[in-house]
């Protein structure tokens, strides 16, 4: 199994990416402290990896409160011993966010709040426990949009993306000589949740669609594939990346009718 004897902890654990992240991670064998502020779903997807006959259990915490991520790292640690991957995953995508002239001031924090500062948190206090297991592994979710501008504006979502892969650069290079590698996944647009309800109708979800090569969204198993691999020592060289998972769409200029 690619992740034996890993302890890992997945914020946004109870949905879409994390979600499935978590399920692959415990059937590749590591011990899964999933993460969400959402508690009930968040359980459940711990009783799926048992039913499965994985060890997980769950934390709740809102990820831009500095106090819930250590109570989170620490929850990881006294359930497992240890922590060898924080993954930051949970964001959100406000509805009402919007070009520079519509969205509110209020908006804008709530986004970065979650979105970059709970990145932050994350890192604060998990460096230290992956420090304490010998090195580690650190993946940071950030997105397609980090690297290129929509005209369906989401500035403060594109921003605060933006913010996750200079972060996840940095963090790379300061620990490089401590055995913790740092990698920010970038997918791009997925059949989840979070961005149906952003791409309501058929025609924006086409508008979208249009400039991925491949003609359809992501899954977010797929995202968890690449998190697996990060997350494993098959990645042992491969630190400061942004790894794009997105249908070609951050290479296409054209793309085939
Ligand atoms: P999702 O909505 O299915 O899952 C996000 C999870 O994060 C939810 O369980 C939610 O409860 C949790 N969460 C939100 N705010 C939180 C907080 N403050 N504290 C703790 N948990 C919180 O969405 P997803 O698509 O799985 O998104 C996961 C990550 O992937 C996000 O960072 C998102 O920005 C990024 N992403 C998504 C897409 C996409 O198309 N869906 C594309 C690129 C990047």
């Amino acid at each position: 199994m690619r992740l034996d004897g890993k302890v890992a902890l997945i914020t946004g654990g109870a949905s879409g990416i994390g979600r499935e992240t978590a399920l692959l991670f415990a059937k590749e064998g590591a011990r899964v402290l999933v993460v969400d502020r959402d508690e009930k779903n968040g359980r459940a997807v711990v009783g799926e990896i048992e039913s499965a006959g994985g060890t997980a259990r769950f934390a709740p915490a809102d990820v831009s409160r500095a106090a819930d991520c250590e109570s989170m790292v620490a929850a990881a640690e006294s359930a497992f011993g240890k922590l060898d991957v924080l993954f930051n995953n949970a964001g959100i995508m406000d509805s009402a966010d919007d070009d520079a002239v519509k969205t509110e001031e209020e908006v804008w924090d709530r986004t970065m709040a979650i979105n970059l500062k709970g990145v932050f948190f994350g890192c604060k206090y998990g460096i230290p426990a992956l420090r304490r297991a010998g090195g580690g592994v650190i993946l940071n979710t950030a997105s397609f949009v980090a690297v290129l501008g929509a005209a369906t504006p989401q500035l403060a979502y594109t921003a605060s993306k933006g913010g996750v892969l200079a972060l996840t650069r940095e963090l790379a290079v300061v620990h490089a000589r401590e055995s913790i590698r740092v990698n920010a996944l970038c997918p791009g647009p997925l059949r989840t949740e979070m961005l149906m309800k952003f791409l309501d109708t058929e025609e924006k979800k086409q508008r979208r669609l249009v400039h991925v090569p491949m003609g359809r969204f992501g899954e977010a198993r797929e995202m968890a594939q690449a998190a697996l691999y990060l997350a494993s020592d098959e990645s042992s060289y491969v630190t400061g990346a942004s790894f794009l998972v997105d249908g070609g769409i951050t290479s296409a200029y054209v793309t085939p009718l």
